[in-house]
């Protein structure tokens, strides 16, 4: 793709028992092998990237919002309406391609429209369970939030985030509104939530004394708030990858690990989850009226 990789066996995710180590030249092999499939939820927003120039597990990562000197010219540079430094952004395949070079192991795109900056272009639900949850409560979770955004009239989309839990998605209709209207909505629905089972949920908490409950992060639905993108790796061990799953997945039993940077190029041939996400763009105005009735 006319990127020259430096250091292509580099291992960025280090082998482990007799599972080989996923290299630099691994990571951009999977950019491209996934690239058409994400670009859509990630063109056109300001995308930071995280970081391991070591692999994981060595030296320093680091968290990378702005462009920086000698950036890949395939990569896009965004001014932000207020900031001083340009930001990052990915609009095509090439572009991510340059940023497994640079060892960006994780992409996190914000969540407005694309080309549009302030309008919210999507919302995302963070399911944060407490450490000692087994996972299918967090599946329940995701489960009772899709619940609710479908009966105020959205539609709504689960993937695993390559970590310890799960996120619900749910594209917006252009209809103008802005960011505070985005972040009441989806803090009002949390609210809801925790509110009729205090014992299962909690939101704005910090993560020690979540005991025994989920917490239900509403906070990445701001101007400027991050998600990990669909099919993104995390720098996590075992290279798990942010899973767009069918609902028809989301069940007890779930098991996110079995998705990496190995295993999920095969699988996109016959990825059938999200195939609605575009003609899934529902009034966030409508819903923030049930919400209120
Ligand atoms: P998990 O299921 O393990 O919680 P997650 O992707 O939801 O995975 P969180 O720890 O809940 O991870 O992080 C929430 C979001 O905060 C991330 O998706 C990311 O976009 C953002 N984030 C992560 N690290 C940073 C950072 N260093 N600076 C700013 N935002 C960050
Ligand atoms: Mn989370």
């Amino acid at each position: 793709m006319g990127v020259a990789l430096t250091h292509a066996d580099k291992p960025l995710w280090p082998g482990a028992g007799d599972v080989g180590a996923v290299t630099k030249h691994d990571l951009a092999q999977y950019y491209e092998a996934v690239g058409e499939w994400m670009l859509p939820h990630i063109r056109g927003r300001p995308c930071s990237i995280l970081r391991f120039p070591d692999g994981i597990g060595r030296g320093k990562r680091f968290f990378q919002r702005h462009t920086a000197k000698g950036q890949s010219a395939l990569i896009t540079s965004v001014a932000v309406p207020g900031e001083s430094k340009p930001y990052l952004q990915f609009d095509r395949v090439e572009a991510l391609v340059a940023a497994a070079q640079t060892a960006a192991l994780e992409l996190h795109p914000w969540n407005c429209r694309p080309f549009e900056l302030a309008k919210p272009g999507r919302l995302v639900f963070d399911l944060d369970p407490a450490p000692d949850l087994p996972f299918d409560a967090v599946v329940l979770a995701a489960l009772e939030v899709r619940e609710r955004l479908e009966t105020l009239g959205l539609t709504a989309f689960c993937k695993t985030t390559g970590g310890k839990g799960l996120h619900v998605v749910t594209p917006l209709k252009a209809e103008g509104l802005d960011w505070p209207a985005a972040k009441t909505f989806a803090r009002d629905l949390c609210q809801a939530m925790a509110a009729d089972a205090p014992d299962r949920y909690l939101i704005s908490m910090a993560k020690s004394r979540r005991g025994g409950r989920i917490f239900l992060d509403y906070l990445r639905n701001d101007w400027m708030s991050t998600a990990v993108a669909p099919l993104s790796p995390r720098g996590r061990p075992g290279a798990p990858v942010s899973m767009p799953l069918s609902w028809g997945q989301v069940k007890p039993g779930l098991d996110p690990t079995g998705y990496t940077v190995r295993t999920v190029p095969s699988l996109l041939a016959k990825l059938t989850a999200w195939e609605a996400y575009d003609e899934g763009e529902r009034s966030l105005a409508e819903a923030i009226m049930r919400l209120r009735a």
